[in-house]
């Protein structure tokens, strides 16, 4: 069986020609007449809709931006497909967007879709909908519906595409990375979010080697008999990250370290400066964002926009710009320091406080500190050229 991850089609594509059928109650078609909402074999899985509650919240999910889930379609042939899991979703939607029924609004008013503002509108119909696009025999087909929809255990994604791909790559895959007696996972878990049992360790691996696309390489991969080449690049990053970093912070775990391993790995860096950094920008107290901190390291400590360094507060803004000006009146000079060296007409222009930013007279990077003392009010020219130092 083949699988397809589409995450292009819109609300406003599966609900082009949505013919509802009042008598049965149920969706039948959508997609300009490609899909079939229910198909024969699915009769089974339908159940009523609850008194209407049920699709006013699916609704109300695509209002507040929340994932509707996964759908899948069997695509019977070319251009003909059936909805194999979503069919109570979809209909919800066509229904809605047919004015089939109301939802209630913030002040509990029902609001039907021609009702409805024109932004809310649009939201619903450029809603993306994650559907996966199965092809195989009947049976196949059936025996797979089946195992995704084991009850009250819905399968993450990971497990899903273990499922869809399975055979002797995703079972050599699992004994290593999804086995919780490995030795390695202690190590593994200061980089790596999550658990050996719900697939984490195997889909990080996947991710790296795949370079993002997990699906196409264990399609690709799914007979190999080995996951050697899979293992040997994920310990090449491990231990390249480990090898780099010496110390173990808690800010590492979760870090995309797939990509700056292709990012940086090719340079050479000396471990013992590269923790004294690590060590002295986690006591720096301008720092908002640690988990930028590596990355900074590892591109040659320039990128400061990737610590998040704090910035200079209104009240000090407000108080520098009153004295500058003041100061600059007197002497009748512009209130920016570097227009009032200058030899333009700005020479003795008076900035406006919203003309003006603030700026570290000793840059942050060279220990300049966010305090009043340091901040100086540039016009919004000149502190652009002073730049991100
Ligand atoms: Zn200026």
């Amino acid at each position: 069986m083949k699988t397809t991850l589409k995450t292009d089609i819109t609300v406003k594509d599966i609900c082009e020609g949505f013919v509802y059928n009042e008598l049965e109650g149920k969706g039948l078609f959508g997609l300009s007449g490609k899909l079939t909402i229910q198909p024969e074999y699915q009769r089974n899985y339908i159940y009523a809709l609850d008194g209407g509650k049920k699709e006013a919240a699916v609704i109300e999910s695509v209002l507040k931006g929340y994932p509707l889930g996964l759908i899948y379609f069997n695509k019977v042939s070319e251009g003909k497909l059936e909805v194999l899991d979503g069919q109570q979703r979809i209909t919800s939607v066509g229904r809605f967007v047919n004015d089939k029924f109301a939802i209630k609004d913030e002040n509990g008013m029902p609001q039907n879709f021609s009702g409805i503002a024109a932004d809310k509108k649009a939201k619903i119909w450029e809603t993306k909908l994650l559907i996966y696009e199965c092809e195989g025999k009947e049976s196949e087909i059936k025996e797979w519906f089946k195992t995704i929809n084991i009850a009250g255990v819905p399968l993450n994604e990971q497990e899903l595409l273990n499922a869809v791909y399975s055979g002797p790559f995703v079972t050599r895959g699992k004994e290593e990375f999804s086995n919780s007696q490995n030795a390695n996972i202690q190590k593994w878990s200061a980089y790596i979010k999550g658990s050996a049992s719900r697939q984490d360790f195997w889909e990080r691996a996947l991710d790296w080697a795949s370079k993002g696309n997990i699906g196409d390489y264990m399609s690709r991969h799914r007979y190999d008999k080995n996951i050697t080449e899979l293992k040997i690049y994920f310990n090449s990053v491990i231990d390249w990250v480990s090898g780099v970093f010496t110390d173990v912070e808690s800010e590492m775990c979760g870090l995309e370290w797939g990509r700056l391993y292709e990012e940086y790995h090719k340079q050479a860096y000396n471990p013992a400066k590269v923790s004294k950094e690590v060590q002295k920008l986690y006591g720096d107290p301008y720092i908002k964002n640690r988990k930028g901190i590596f990355e900074y390291i590892l591109g040659g400590s320039v990128d400061t926009k990737l610590l998040e360094v704090r910035v200079f507060d209104e009240a000090t803004k407000k108080t520098v710009y009153a004295t500058q000006t003041a100061a600059a009146e007197k002497k009748e000079i512009s209130n920016c320091p570097n227009c009032a060296i200058g030899h333009d007409a700005n020479k003795g222009k008076a900035w406006k406080l919203a003309e003006m930013d603030a700026d570290h007279v000793a840059a942050w990077s060279k220990g300049g500190a966010t305090a009043i003392k340091n901040c100086q009010m540039l016009c919004k020219t000149h502190n652009r050229a002073k730049g991100n130092r």
